[in-house]
Order: structure tokens, then sequence, then C-alpha cells
């Protein structure tokens, strides 16, 4: 078994979709683990977004992840780190997500693509010490 972090983003709270994202989730059969609705400050956010750090969408990725609360919820089972991504769909909503994806479904720019999942298990483990450090 496996953990990923997974993040509902600032668009996704404000939507309404939180409990569609849950939802998936749960019907995919992967556990959850912790789950915390919060406010992200600047540290946080440069922290979780650290490889970005450079590139031209830097600055509007920290503005936006920053701009509302985001739900927050390390998520277990077995390959928990790609069953998510499948979930998630591809980085663009438009080109890569396919439908029946949450961003494929619900999205339509690159930056406003709802969720975040870890994409290796060294990122998980990262992230979610980064998150939750409790755990
Ligand atoms: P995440 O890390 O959030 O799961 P990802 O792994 O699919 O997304 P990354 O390439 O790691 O995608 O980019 C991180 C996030 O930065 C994206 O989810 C998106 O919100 C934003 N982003 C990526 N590329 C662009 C871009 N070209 N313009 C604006 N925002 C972008």
């Amino acid at each position: 078994s496996e953990r990923t972090l997974v993040l509902v983003k600032p668009d996704g709270v404000e939507r309404g979709l939180v409990g569609e994202v849950i939802g998936r989730i749960e019907r995919k059969g992967l556990k959850l683990v912790a789950l915390e609705l919060r406010q992200v400050d600047e540290d946080l956010a440069k922290q979780h977004y650290a490889e970005h750090d450079g590139k031209p969408f830097f600055g509007s990725l920290l503005e936006f992840i920053t701009s509302g609360q985001v739900l927050a919820a390390v998520v277990e089972g077995p390959r928990a780190i790609s069953a998510f991504r499948q979930l998630a769909g591809g980085t663009d909503p438009v080109e890569k997500a396919a439908p029946g994806s949450i961003r494929g479904d619900f999205g339509l720019e690159v930056q406003y693509n709802l969720v975040h999942g870890s994409d290796s298990p060294e990122s998980a483990e990262r992230e979610i010490k980064l998150w939750f450090p409790s755990l």
C-alpha cells in the first residue's frame, strides 16, 4: 500500500467540487488518512511548488494557490499515486485530461486544473511531511 498527497485547489473549493473529488477517491477504493481545509500561506506554497521556481508561471501559480482555501488530503491504497493521477487526468484539462477524469470533466485552463496529486513516491513523502508534519 502507498500514500499520496491530494489537494483540491482554490478553484475546486470555490466551485463546490470538494464532495465530487472526495467521492471519486472513495469510489475508486482509496482510503482517506487525513483531511484538512486550510488557507495556504506564501511559505507553504513556495515549498510545495519549489520545482517550478523560476518558470514563467511560478508567480501566478503562487498567487492562485494562496487565493482561497485548499482541501489537503492524504490518500492511501495500492498504487495510490498512479491511481489518483489517473482520476485527476493530465495537467492540461482540455488537451491532456480525458473525459471521465476530474480535470477532463470539470476543467478548462491549465492553471485552474482543480486538483493536485503527488507524482512519485519521493514527492509523496516530501509533500506529506510538508502538509501533515504530524503524520
Ligand atoms: P500538480 O503538480 O498540481 O498535480 P501536474 O503535476 O499535473 O500538477 P505540473 O507540471 O507539476 O503539473 O504543474 C503544477 C501546476 O502548475 C499545474 O497543476 C498547474 O496548476 C500549474 N501550471 C503548470 N503549467 C502551467 C502553465 N503553463 N501555465 C500556468 N499554470 C501552469
